[in-house]
């Protein structure tokens, strides 16, 4: 496969729909061949066009190659009439549960744009390389976690060929930071069900974590699952609230069958709507199992409502808010997707910590880029990328925001006696800054990664 940058500012430059299909065509024409050619991170709200692209549009790059262009969320993509074909999707073809195929409301065709479960198959296959291919991505992925200070990096829905290779490319000295491996839903509970290891790729620096479930979507792809209508539903009816990927009793069977088989959970659910599936799944497994210190993961968490965190509280779960979206999304969750009441609450970090409990923040990298002063500023500054202000109430302090980022993350995956901190028995995962963040006066953001290191082993040094 080869790949091409479909990033709106702030990321990247594309604006248009023809502006994307001339970047797309010039990579087709540098590298052409008949393997996948996949666009990554097109927002549709970020066209001009305020629209995703078509198969016919696609079709004007190529049609002697499969294109796959992927939503910035990663929870959607369009491909090309070549790709529709290949993957025999067709007028006829019906949804699979928690997923769309849109068509066209005249002719019944697919548009080219497929949703949440309708897309993963086709992502997986345009996605998959062979291993050398592999390990030259990891690489250059390890690199730019070291020169942004990360000293434990993870893969947070990971196949068994990802394991495999990914535990192997460290054996080999390959990865220099340690690694956490979620292995993804079907696969985890297949480890569960006791019928495959996963631990024996483990080792002192590979750790299998929590199985990740996928209960929801994209809030800016709106499949995100609200319990109130999106704000401004775009082509949607009025009273569009998303919906679940993975229905309420599958959720629940599949959280339960997790926790029962002693493995820690990690559910991804943005919208409210989808944190209530999550809880009730949660509470009924715990029910089930009795545990004291399960620690089940809520991911991004989002849209989390205050009774929502004090039933977190109640049961234990920590979430991981993703902070970055009040910076990149910010403006656009509060004039579009959530209206300004919802936006200014999202990812609640102050009202989780008014209430003690313990969280993390994540990039969700490749969602947006590797960047960790940024993550840690987010929380702290809550300001949109034009420069306004988003729910300050829920700004929490920098010692917080460190502590979401070091010590509660390893906390968070129960790594907390190894990592996270600086303490005698530890094992030395360092960074160096330019500044002391809690005695730094400016932007957060301009503070400067000099040195990392891995078990005192120097990882990166900042070149003079
Ligand atoms: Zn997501």
């Amino acid at each position: 496969a080869i790949a091409a940058d479909l990033n709106s500012p702030p990321i990247g430059t594309v604006q248009t729909i023809a502006e994307a299909l001339e970047v797309l065509k010039e990579v087709d024409a540098e590298q052409p061949g008949d393997g996948w050619l996949i666009g990554f991170g097109y927002d549709d709200t970020m066209l001009k066009e305020m629209r995703h692209f078509t198969s016919a549009e696609l079709d004007s790059v190529s049609t002697t190659r499969p294109i796959l262009a992927m939503h910035i969320s990663a929870h959607m993509a369009v491909v090309n009439s070549l790709a529709l074909e290949r993957f025999n999707i067709t007028a006829e073809t019906p949804a699979p549960p928690g997923g769309e195929i849109r068509k066209d409301p005249e002719t019944g065709k697919p548009t080219g744009l497929l949703l949440e479960t309708a897309s993963r198959p086709v992502q997986l296959a345009a996605l998959h390389m062979p291993p050398l291919q592999q390990i030259a991505v990891v690489r250059s992925a390890a690199e730019i976690y070291a020169a942004q200070g990360f000293t434990t990096v993870e893969n947070g829905l990971a196949t068994l060929e990802q394991i495999k290779g990914m535990s192997g490319a460290s054996k080999l000295g390959l990865i220099p930071q340690r690694l956490v491996l979620w292995p993804k839903d079907e696969l985890g509970l297949e480890a569960a069900e006791g019928t495959i290891d996963l631990q024996q790729y483990g080792s002192d620096r590979v750790y299998i974590g929590a199985t990740k479930l996928v209960g929801d979507g994209s809030i800016q792809g709106y499949t995100g699952f609200l319990s109130k209508p999106y704000y401004k539903p775009g082509e949607h009816p009025a009273d569009y609230r998303g919906y679940p990927n993975i229905d309420a009793d599958t959720l629940k069977a599949q959280v339960k069958a997790i926790h029962c088989a002693g493995q820690q959970v990690a559910v991804h659910e943005n919208g409210d709507a989808g944190i209530d599936l999550f809880l009730d799944a949660w509470e009924a497994a715990l029910e089930a199992c009795p545990a004291h210190d399960a620690r089940p993961i809520l991911i991004h968490a989002q849209m989390s409502r205050p009774d929502q965190l004090e039933r977190m509280k109640k049961l234990g779960v920590t979430p991981s808010f993703f902070s970055a979206h009040v910076y990149y999304w910010g403006d656009r969750h509060r004039d579009l997707f959530l209206g300004p009441e919802r936006a200014a609450a999202m990812n609640p970090a102050a009202s989780a910590v008014a209430l003690g409990i313990r969280f993390t923040t994540h990039l969700d990298t490749p969602i947006v880029p590797i960047d960790s002063m940024l993550q840690l500023w987010t929380p702290v500054a809550r300001e949109t990328s034009s420069g306004k202000s988003l729910g300050p109430e829920e700004r929490i302090s920098v010692e917080r925001a460190l502590r979401a980022m070091t010590s509660d993350a390893a906390w968070q995956l129960g790594l907390e006696d190894r990592i996270g901190s600086i303490e005698p028995g530890k094992q030395a995962d360092l960074v160096i800054l330019s500044a002391n963040p809690l005695e730094h006066d400016g932007d957060l953001r301009s503070i400067e990664i000099e040195r990392t290191l891995v078990g005192g082993v120097m990882i990166y040094e900042k070149p003079d």
